[in-house]
């Protein structure tokens, strides 16, 4: 892990409160993978003191042909969000990372379906990336993307410029189906002549009642799902405790999201 002052790239508004940020980091870039997250301090004040975690949105490679920048897809929701979103090209910005353990990549997957909602769509991109120059077997690959307006729904030409499939909902029904992501995931898995062991994976990540029920769906197929969990958490380092989460490993044992996680296999967490 390491701590580093990358300068900013860019920072810019793609949708009314979500910004991407894109920085310079040859560090962490070169060993993040899809999944992880970086630890940002938003300020050199004491308020905020804590660093505020974001997934790796997407790991870019620079001319040379090594990775050295990542991208960090965020939403405005409280005073830290709100000064990242006022930081500049050239500003320095402090990370620490990659942290935690990121998605697990079987290269025998054939269809590989990425669930995600809101802002949770934003470790879905690398992963689709990766997924696609990993897998050689891959026969389809299908995002599915829920949001509450359409301003909520997020990067769909940059997975389309991808060859990724993408179906969406909006719980305002403005764009694509009116109803919510887990409807378009039951949709897909009745459409389809689906064997349960088959090499078919489900990826999500979105708020923990999206999960829960993208759980139990999966859970009743059969289908192996890992999802990203974004519990607050304040250290990132395992110290604190404050993103424990109950799992059924070893029975029911508490894990940390920032260093067990944030991925989890869905049929090992225990909701609440
Ligand atoms: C592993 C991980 C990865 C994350 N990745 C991203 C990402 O890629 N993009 C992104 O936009 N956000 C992401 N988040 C959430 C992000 O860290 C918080 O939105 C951010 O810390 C809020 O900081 P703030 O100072 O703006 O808000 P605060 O002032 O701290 O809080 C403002 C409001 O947001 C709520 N809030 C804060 N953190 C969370 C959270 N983790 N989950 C639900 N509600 C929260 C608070 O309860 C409060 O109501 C991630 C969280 C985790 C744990």
């Amino acid at each position: 892990m390491y701590q580093i002052l990358s300068k900013i790239l860019f920072n810019k508004e793609v949708s009314p409160t979500y910004y991407n940020m894109g920085v310079d980091c040859p560090e962490i870039a070169s060993r993040a993978a899809p999944g992880q997250f970086i630890m940002v301090r938003v300020s050199n004040q004491l308020d905020p003191l804590l660093r505020r975690p974001f997934v790796i949105h997407r790991i870019q490679r620079a001319n040379t042909g090594s990775d050295s920048q990542v991208e960090i897809l965020y939403k405005v929701v409280g005073k830290g969000t709100e000064i990242m979103s006022e930081m500049k090209e050239c500003d320095e910005i402090d990370l620490l990372g990659p942290v935690g353990n990121g998605y697990r990549i079987d290269t025998n997957i054939r269809t590989a379906v990425l669930v995600g909602g809101g802002i949770g769509v934003a470790p879905l991109l690398s992963l689709a990336e990766r997924i696609i120059s990993q897998c050689s077997k891959l026969k389809s690959l299908i995002l599915l993307l829920g949001g509450k307006g359409r301003d909520d729904v997020l990067c769909v030409e940059e997975f389309e410029r991808l060859g990724v499939e993408v179906r969406v909902a909006t719980e305002d029904g403005r764009l694509g189906h009116r109803g919510l992501v887990v409807d378009l995931l039951l949709d897909y898995l009745e459409s389809r002549d689906y064997s349960p062991g088959s090499s078919t994976h489900c990826f999500a990540c979105g708020p923990d009642s999206m999960l829960k029920e993208v759980s139990k769906i999966i859970a009743e197929k059969g289908i192996s799902c890992q999802i990203s969990l974004e519990s607050r958490m304040a250290c990132a380092l395992g110290a604190c405790l404050g993103c424990i989460v109950r799992t059924k490993s070893g029975g029911d044992v508490y894990k940390k999201v920032c260093k067990d996680g944030p991925v989890f296999d869905s049929n090992e967490i225990i909701w609440e």
